[in-house]
């Protein structure tokens, strides 16, 4: 089932580019695996995926000590500060950066850890209250204030759109969130570039994709739906 799962998302993603006059290798396929199994994922890995997202610290931490080494863990839930101790000697990515207190901790793990942490900053599109996330107004300011920081690396912005009853309904989000994206592709320093875009889950990516995604989200599609 994951099979035929994984080649129905393959080839949307390739109607999606065309669509777009982007190319598919530009967008990389995360796989969201939060509350699915080791057997599940790794049915995923032998069938090439490498890049898998988890939205809890604990949960996260033991499937990468179970799993194999070269799986590339992206945290995408929101994340507390006193936990990201356990999860910086390793992690590819954290997608949720939503505060400078957060930055300046994972900073400092960065050090402990000597490694260059990647991060992206989740920005709240839709101003959802029930949703974690800065307002687009305030990334410019955010940016500042990471450019003091040596451990972390800002690569872009992610952003959980509404869910919706049309998936058209999140165009508007994802083309502010890549208009966002282009215009602070200028305020480029050292530890500052634009070059990742994540957006899109199950209901939507094929609407991210024609707006600009470099990394779309998927779990249900992908896994099956969550109980
Ligand atoms: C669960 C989750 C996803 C995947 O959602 P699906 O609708 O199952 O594809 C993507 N992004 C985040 C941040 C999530 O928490």
């Amino acid at each position: 089932m994951i099979e035929n799962n994984l080649y129905t998302i393959n080839e949307r993603i390739e109607v999606a580019s065309k669509l777009a006059g982007r190319n598919k290798e530009d967008i990389t396929l995360l796989a969201v695996s939060k509350t699915k199994s080791n057997e599940a994922i790794l049915d995923t890995y032998h069938l090439g995926l490498r890049s898998f997202g988890e939205n809890k610290v604990q949960e996260l931490v033991e499937k990468y000590h179970t799993l194999p080494k070269d799986i590339n863990w992206h945290m995408i839930g929101h994340l507390q500060r006193n936990k990201v101790k356990y999860i910086a000697p390793f992690i590819s990515c954290i997608h949720s950066v939503d505060s400078t207190r957060l930055a300046e901790t994972i900073n400092k793990e960065g050090i402990k850890n000597n490694r260059v942490i990647s991060i992206l900053i989740e920005i709240n599109m839709a101003n959802e209250e029930s949703k974690f996330g800065i307002k687009p107004c305030e990334l410019a300011e955010f940016l500042e204030y990471i450019k003091t920081l040596t451990n972390v690396r800002v690569d872009g912005l992610m952003t959980i759109a509404p869910n919706p009853s049309d998936p058209e309904n999140n165009r508007v989000y994802f083309n502010d969130l890549y208009k966002l994206f282009v215009d602070n592709q200028a305020k480029k320093s050292d530890n500052v570039s634009m070059n990742v875009l994540s957006m899109g889950m199950s209901k939507d990516y094929m609407i991210a994709i024609q707006e600009g995604a470099t990394i779309i989200r998927i779990g249900s599609d992908l896994f099956g739906s969550r109980s």
